[in-house]
C-alpha cells in the first residue's frame, strides 16, 4: 500500500506553510527552504530530522512546474536527546528528580509576581533531614542516597500538582504551595513532619527513620525577593533545629526583620567559599601561669581571610555561621586545624595544650564526643592535648547536653573551660553541675580591675568560688603589667591578653615568657 509522505510525521507538522514554500521553490521565489520536524521510523521510534529542499535545475537552466525537489533529511534525534538532557538537568536534580535550587528560584520568582498581582498568601516549606550525616556515615552514601529519594518520593505523594518542590542540595527540600491559606499551610507542614516519619531505610543491621526540621514562611512580604524569602525560610527551619528538631517554625517578625536578609546571604556564600577553599586560619594566643610566669597553654583563635586576603575576626561571621547551620562545619574546621598544630608541636617534642572553642551547636550535638574522638583516633592524638572552651551561656542553655559531653570528655582525660564566665552572673548555681577545669573570667571585668573597686571585688568573688570548687581560673585581657600585679595578688591562676601576647600565627613555643 501506498503511503503518503505526511503519513510518517509525527507532532507538529506545518503543511500550510511546507506547500506554500514547495510552491515558491518550484516557481524560483525561493532557492533553499529547510523545515524540522518530527518521524516515525521503520521500527516505529520518533526521528527529529532537519529537511533541507532544494530545486534540482534542468540543463537549459529553466525551473519548469514538473521540476522536481531535492530534499535532504539530516536525523539530529541523538543531538536533540542530548540537548534535551541538558536542559533537563539544568533543572532538575538527578539522583530524585525533583526540581533543583535554580529551577525554584525561577518557579519563586514568577509566584512572588502572581501573589503580589492577585492578592493571595502563598507559603514557603523548607526542611532539612535531621541527623542524615549518621546514616552516611553508619550505613554508607548509597543508603543515604535511597532515604533521599524515599523523601522525595513521598513528598510527591503529598503535594498538590500546583505545588513545586525541589531538591535545594544536600539533605535540604523545599515547596512551594501557592494560594495557601496559613492555617491549611500549617496542617500541610505538620502533615509532611508526621508523613516523613513513616520513611525508613535499612542496611539489614540497622533501621533509620526519618525526621526533619522545618521552617514555614507565608508571602508576599514586602520588599523581599526570592533570595529573601529562602533565608528567611531558612532562619525559621534552623529555629526548628535548634528547638530540639523534628519539627516546624512558622517564620515571625522576629525572623523577618532580624538581620539584614541580604548582608546575610552574602555572608552565608562567603563562609561557605572559605570552607571550600581552606581559607579559614588558626591564630594562638598564651596563656601564662601567673605564679611562674610559664606559658600553659595557648587558645586558638579563628580567623577567615576574605576574596581579597583580608582577615575577618570571628565576630562577623560566627553569628551568621551559627543561624545557617554552617557553624557545626567551622567548628570541625577548627578541631582539625588545632589537631594538626598539635601534631606538629609534638613531633618538635613541645608538650603544650592548646584549648580549641567550640560553638552552643556543637555542645548540643548528640554526635559532638564521637565527632571529637574519631578525630583524636585519626590524628593519633590524646585527649589530654586539648582543652576544649564553651560559653557559660551556652553550657546553661545546653545544661543537660554540657554535663554529658564535658563528663564524656573527661573520662578520655581531656578538659574544659567555661569561657566569658561572669556575664551570666546569676547561673553560678549551675556551676555545680558542669565539671569544668578552668573558668574564664569576663575580660570585661579583668580590663578596669586596677582602677575600679567594684570589678576587683567581683573578681575576687568569681575566682574564690573557682578556687573553692578546684576550678582554676584565667584572668582574660590582661593588657598590662598593672593589672596582671592585681591578679597575682587576688591568687587568680592563669592570665591571658595582650599583655601577655597577642594571638600569633606560628607561635613559638620554645620561649616561655618571663
Ligand atoms: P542536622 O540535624 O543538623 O541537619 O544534621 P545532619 O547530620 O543532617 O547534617 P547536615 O544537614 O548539615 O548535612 C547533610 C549531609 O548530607 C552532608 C553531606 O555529607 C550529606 N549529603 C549531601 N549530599 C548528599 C547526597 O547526594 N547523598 C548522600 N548520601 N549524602 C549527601
Ligand atoms: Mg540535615
Amino acid at each position: 500500500m501506498e503511503k503518503c509522505f505526511s503519513d510518517f510525521i509525527y507532532g507538529e507538522y506545518d503543511q500550510k506553510k511546507v506547500i506554500s514554500a514547495i510552491n515558491q521553490l518550484i516557481t524560483g521565489n525561493k532557492k533553499t527552504f529547510k523545515y524540522d520536524c518530527s518521524i516515525y521510523s521503520l521500527k516505529g521510534s520518533v526521528l527529529y530530522i532537519s529537511w533541507f529542499l532544494s530545486p534540482l535545475k534542468r540543463d537549459d537552466n529553466a525551473i519548469r512546474n514538473d521540476s522536481e525537489i531535492l530534499v535532504v533529511g539530516l536525523d539530529l534525534t541523538e543531538r536533540r536527546n542530548y540537548e534535551n538532557q541538558l536542559t533537563w538537568l539544568a533543572e532538575h536534580d538527578p539522583l530524585t528528580s525533583l526540581y533543583n535550587r535554580r529551577k525554584f528560584e525561577k518557579e519563586l520568582d514568577q509566584a512572588i509576581i502572581l501573589a503580589d498581582r492577585y492578592h493571595h498568601r502563598s507559603a514557603l516549606i523548607f526542611f532539612d533531614i535531621d541527623q542524615f550525616k549518621y546514616v552516611n556515615d553508619s550505613s554508607g552514601h548509597q543508603l543515604g542516597d535511597e532515604l533521599l529519594v524515599k523523601v522525595a518520593e513521598k513528598l510527591k505523594a503529598e503535594t498538590r500538582q500546583s505545588d513545586v518542590i525541589a531538591r535545594f542540595g544536600g539533605d535540604e527540600f523545599i515547596i512551594l504551595a501557592p494560594n495557601i491559606s496559613q492555617d491549611h499551610a500549617q496542617e500541610l507542614v505538620q502533615k509532611i513532619c508526621d508523613d516523613m516519619s513513616t520513611v525508613v531505610v535499612s542496611d539489614g543491621k540497622e533501621r533509620h527513620r526519618v525526621t526533619i526540621s522545618a521552617g514555614l514562611l507565608l508571602f508576599p512580604e514586602p520588599n523581599c525577593s526570592a533570595q529573601d524569602l529562602l533565608a528567611i525560610a531558612d532562619v525559621a527551619m534552623y529555629r526548628a533545629k535548634a528547638g530540639g528538631r523534628g519539627g516546624w517554625c512558622l517564620a515571625n517578625q522576629y525572623d523577618i526583620n532580624r538581620i539584614d536578609i541580604k548582608n546575610r546571604v552574602n555572608w552565608k556564600t562567603k563562609i561557605e567559599r572559605a570552607l571550600e577553599e581552606n581559607r579559614f586560619q588558626l591564630y594562638f594566643q598564651p596563656i601564662m601561669h601567673i605564679r611562674d610566669k610559664s606559658i600553659s597553654h595557648y587558645e586558638c583563635l579563628l580567623r577567615m581571610i576574605d576574596d581579597s586576603g583580608e582577615l575577618v575576626p570571628p565576630g562577623l561571621f560566627v553569628e551568621v555561621a551559627e543561624h545557617t547551620g554552617l557553624i557545626l562545619q567551622i567548628d570541625q574546621h577548627v578541631i582539625e586545624l588545632a589537631f594538626k598544630q598539635q601534631v606538629e608541636m609534638l613531633e618538635k617534642q613541645w608538650t603544650i595544650k592548646l584549648s580549641i572553642n567550640l560553638s552552643g551547636e556543637m555542645l548540643s550535638n548528640p554526635d559532638a564526643f564521637k565527632i571529637i574522638s574519631n578525630q583524636l583516633k585519626a590524628f593519633n592524638l590524646e585527649a589530654h592535648h586539648f582543652i576544649f572552651e564553651v560559653t557559660e551561656t551556652q553550657a546553661v542553655t545546653n545544661l543537660q547536653a554540657a554535663h554529658d559531653f564535658i563528663t564524656q570528655i573527661n573520662a578520655i582525660g581531656g578538659c574544659f573551660a567555661l569561657d566569658d564566665f561572669g556575664v551570666g552572673f546569676s547561673s553560678m548555681n549551675y556551676l555545680k553541675q558542669l565539671p569544668v577545669s578552668y573558668l574564664k573570667i569576663d575580660g570585661a571585668f579583668v580590663k578596669n580591675i586596677v582602677e575600679s573597686y567594684e570589678d576587683r571585688l567581683f573578681v575576687e568573688a568569681i575566682n574564690s568560688v573557682g578556687q573553692g570548687m578546684k576550678i582554676k581560673t584565667i584572668a582574660e585581657f590582661v593588657e598590662n603589667e598593672a593589672i596582671l600585679e592585681v591578679l597575682a595578688e587576688l591568687g587568680v591562676d592563669y592570665a591571658q591578653g595582650y599583655g601577655i601576647g597577642k594571638p600569633v600565627l606560628h607561635p613559638e613555643f620554645q620561649h616561655p615568657l618571663s
